[in-house]
C-alpha cells in the first residue's frame, strides 16, 4: 500500500482533481465507474487514488486502485455495455477455467504404468515364444546366437 503518498480529499474536492485531470471522459460523481483497459478492473472514482500535491504545488496524479497497474486516466474508458459484456464474460471464463481443472498429470505414475504394461506385454510375448518353441523345439537351433 502506498497510503503514505495517497492524498486525502473531500469527494467534492476528490471530483473536482478527477475532472480536472481526466478529461478524456466526463466524471459526474465519484460514483462513475470506468473500465481500466490495462488491468481490465472495473473502477470507481472513489476507488481511484489521488497522489502527490502534498505540499500544495505539486502536480496530482489519479492511480489505479488495482496494484501494480500503471495505467493513466486515458486507460479508464466508460463501461459501454459491450464492454461490461466483455467484463462479465472474462470473469465466466475465469470460473469456467478454475471449475474446470484438467486433472492432473502425474508424470511419474503415467510413466511407471506405461512401463510395467510394456514389460507385461514383452513377458507374455516371452512366453508365448517359449511355448512356441518347446512345440517346435527340435525345429530351432538351441543356442542360435551362440558361437
Ligand atoms: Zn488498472
Amino acid at each position: 500500500m502506498t497510503t503514505s503518498a495517497a492524498t486525502k480529499l473531500s469527494d467534492g474536492e476528490k471530483l473536482e482533481v478527477l475532472r480536472r485531470l481526466d478529461q478524456f471522459r466526463q466524471w459526474r460523481s465519484l460514483d462513475d465507474k470506468r473500465y481500466c483497459l490495462v488491468c481490465g478492473n472495473l473502477i470507481t472514482g472513489r476507488q481511484i487514488q489521488v497522489a502527490g500535491g502534498t505540499r500544495g504545488n505539486g502536480a496530482l496524479r489519479l492511480n489505479c486502485p488495482a496494484e501494480r497497474c500503471n495505467s493513466i486516466p486515458m486507460d479508464w474508458v466508460l463501461p459501454t455495455d459491450e464492454i461490461l459484456a466483455k467484463v462479465e464474460g472474462l470473469a465466466e471464463e475465469e470460473r469456467k477455467a478454475s471449475a474446470l481443472r484438467p486433472p492432473p498429470v502425474i508424470m511419474g505414475n503415467g510413466k511407471a504404468a506405461q512401463t510395467e504394461k510394456s514389460h507385461e506385454h514383452f513377458m507374455s510375448r516371452l512366453r508365448r515364444l517359449a511355448s512356441h518353441l518347446k512345440r517346435h523345439g527340435k525345429a530351432v537351433p538351441s543356442n542360435p546366437c551362440g558361437p
